[in-house]
Parts: C-alpha cells; structure tokens; sequence
C-alpha cells in the first residue's frame, strides 16, 4: 500500500525546462538521431530524456494531441477529469524520477485514496503537460501515422502515410493493441519470442464514465464482483473526491470484459444502464438527481483501440515486449517494461528511462 503525504496546496505551474541538463545514467550523449513512435506517457518521457542529453530527436504522433491514454476532460466539472489515467499508483517521490532535474520546482498536490494517491484538482497529463511537454513540444509532429519501420539497412527507414524519414534509433511507444493489429510493418518482422508475446498477452478494453448528480448519495467506492476475477475490473466511485469542489460527480471505471458492455451501448442507452444500476444499489436515488455525464471508450480511439494490458500477465511475456531489437529499435510505453510492472503511467516513464539508458549505452 502507498501512502502519500500532500505536498502542496497550489496547482503546479509551466516550467521551461533548460534542454542541457541531464542526470540520468548517460556516458556520453548519443550523437545520431533519434525517432519516436507515439506522444503518450512513454515517448514524451523518453523525448524529455534526450532532449536534456541534447540528443536530436522527433516524436511522430499519429493524432493530432499528445497524452494518449492520458487524455482529460477540462469542460465538465470544475477540476479536470480523467478519461483514461486517474490514480498516482505510486509515491510521489516518482516526480522527481520522472522530472530528471533536482533544480525543478514540484508542485503537484496529492491526497491518500488507498492503495493510491489522487491528484488534487491536478492530473497526470497536467503533470506531463507542465514539466515534460516544455521540454519537447516543438519536436512533435502530430498528424504522422507511422507505417513501417525498416531497420534492415545500416540506417532506420520510418514511413507515415505521406512521409519517409531517417534515424539511427527508433523508440517505439504506440499501444500493443496498434502492434498486434499490424499497423506498423517491421522490416525485417519482429522476433518471433515477441510475436508469441503480443499473441499471448491479454489486451482488455478500457471504459469510463462521469455522472454529475444533484446529491452525493453514493459511497466512496462500490467494486464489483466481477468473474472469473481475472476477466477485469467494474467500480463505481466519488471522483471528487480529495478535490477543492462541491460538485457530485460519481465515476464508473470498467476494463476488461465489464468494459465490452458498455462500449457497446448508445450514449442514452449508457445512462439509462447506469442510472438503473445505481437506482438498484442506492434506492432509487440516482434517476431524480442526474444532471449531466460523459463516456470515454478507449476501444474507439482510432490510435489507441484498447485499454491496457491485463494486470494478470505473464512478466515473462512482458519482460518479452519491452526487449529491444539488435541496438535499432527500442520499446517505451506501459506495455514494454522490464517485467517488474506494467500499464501505469509512471510504469510508462520509468520504461523510457530505460530505453534512452540502453540506447546511449
Ligand atoms: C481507462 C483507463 C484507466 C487508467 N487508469 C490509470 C490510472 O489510474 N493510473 C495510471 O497510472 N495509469 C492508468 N491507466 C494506464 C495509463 O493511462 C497508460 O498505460 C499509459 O498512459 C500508457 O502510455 P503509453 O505511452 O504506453 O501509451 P499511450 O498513452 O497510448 O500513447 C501512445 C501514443 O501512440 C500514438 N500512436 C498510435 N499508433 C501510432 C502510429 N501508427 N504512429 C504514430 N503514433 C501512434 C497514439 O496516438 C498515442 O498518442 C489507465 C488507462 C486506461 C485506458
């Protein structure tokens, strides 16, 4: 279990972060040049690594925002509310791993929500957006939809849908769902271990949902018994709470196969299914005081298409996806670690350390 102590009451505030300052386990600088596949947690950590290496790099994105699965909603409550990434599965001794200069001011405040930390009125793509994203916002090429990757040849040859470019290092950060559909074309194909990897890997859908009611008639925290156990998680929770707000806003957090069924419904038909199993757990209470809610399937994002890997892998498998290819291509993300963990955002930056550690080894 975590515990996290608050660590501040203001909102962390934009920082543009020197480019020359560079901790992290680095020899000498690598002095080629560098492609990353993916603006996510993973590649922006990774970006923010070399560009405090002074490495020449550039992020191709293939949306047209940076975040990925940790995407936020700013409209409808009076603190952000997170679609995807939500709880500091961690201590908050990860920021200073993550922003890689003791100089750095951090100022994020977080509150207890056992096993976890929330942010408070705060989010992790905040956190990214205020001290990583300074760091490489003007080597972001959004709009790039990567295609192939050919690593054959002495030189790395990456293909979007209307450009070709060159690189001597590739880091790959895009979802395993987007590998294992074939989005990407590896030239030569990618080891088999890692294909048998990606086969066997569960990948469960992902779904959110926020309520605004009038009242605050629900528990902090209803979980669902879902079965088999291992087949996702079902939770309705205040996510208000620890916030600087008087508003009601319950959330829902499925993945996995309690995430399937909803993805399915229409927007009415969700919030007549949501209101009915509220009105069923809290006596009828949820109908007469619903104000407004948003959903956020993660299945339907064109570049992202599901949640995250099961929390039930097999290390072994996963140690397998994050391995990387003959000192070409690197992997960075929640679903490319060491084994040790996977799927959460500071899993994901932690990755990308590793991955500019190897690369300029
Ligand atoms: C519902 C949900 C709840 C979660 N809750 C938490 C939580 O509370 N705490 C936590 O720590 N983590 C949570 N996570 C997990 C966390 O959000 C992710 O694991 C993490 O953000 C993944 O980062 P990433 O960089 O690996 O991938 P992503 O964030 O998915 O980034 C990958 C990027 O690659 C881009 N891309 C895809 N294909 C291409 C292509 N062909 N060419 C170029 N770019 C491409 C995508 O557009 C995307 O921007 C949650 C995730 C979900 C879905």
């Amino acid at each position: 279990m975590e515990i996290c102590g608050v660590l501040g009451l203001g909102l962390a505030a934009p920082l543009a972060l020197p480019a020359c300052r560079y901790n992290a386990k680095v020899n000498a600088p690598f002095k080629g040049r560098v492609l990353i596949v993916g603006a996510g947690a993973g590649g922006l950590s990774a970006g923010y690594l070399l560009a405090q290496a002074g490495v020449d790099f550039e992020i191709l994105e293939a949306s047209l925002a940076f975040g990925g699965r940790m995407k936020i909603n700013r409209d409808f409550a009076d603190f952000p509310i997170p679609l995807g990434a939500e709880w500091l599965e961690t201590g908050t001794d990860i920021f200073r791993k993550i922003v890689n200069d003791p100089d750095v001011p951090l100022n994020v405040a977080t509150v207890p929500d056992p096993p976890d930390c929330k942010f408070v009125n705060y989010s992790w793509y905040q956190f990214f957006e205020d001290y990583i994203l300074p760091s490489v916002a003007g080597r972001i090429s959004y709009g790039q939809i990567v295609e192939s990757i050919d690593y054959s040849g002495g030189e790395i040859r990456v293909s979007t849908q209307n450009a070709d470019y060159t690189a001597d290092k590739v880091i790959v950060s895009v979802p395993l769902q987007i590998l294992r559909d074939g989005d990407i074309q590896f030239i030569p194909s990618l080891p088999q271990s890692k294909q048998d990897a990606m086969r066997k890997t569960v990948i469960w859908d992902g779904f959110k949902a926020f309520v605004e009611f009038s009242a605050r008639f629900y528990d902090e925290e209803y979980v669902f018994d879902v079965q088999p156990p291992d087949a996702g998680q079902k939770i309705y929770y205040d996510a208000a709470y620890g916030q600087n707000s008087s508003m009601h806003i319950l959330g829902l957090f499925a993945v996995g196969k309690p995430a399937e069924i909803y993805a399915s419904l229409s927007d009415s038909e969700l919030k007549d299914i949501i209101l009915s199993e509220l009105d069923a757990l809290y006596s009828n209470q949820a109908g007469p005081n619903y104000i407004k809610h948003i959903s956020q399937n993660w299945k339907k994002e064109a570049f992202i298409r599901s949640g995250y890997i099961s929390e039930n892998a097999d290390w072994k498998d996963v140690r397998e996806l994050g391995k990387s290819l003959g000192g070409k291509v690197y992997f960075a993300g929640g679903a490319y670690t060491d084994g040790e963990d996977w799927v959460s955002v500071h899993v994901a930056a932690l990755s990308a350390k590793r991955a500019v550690e190897e690369l300029s080894a």
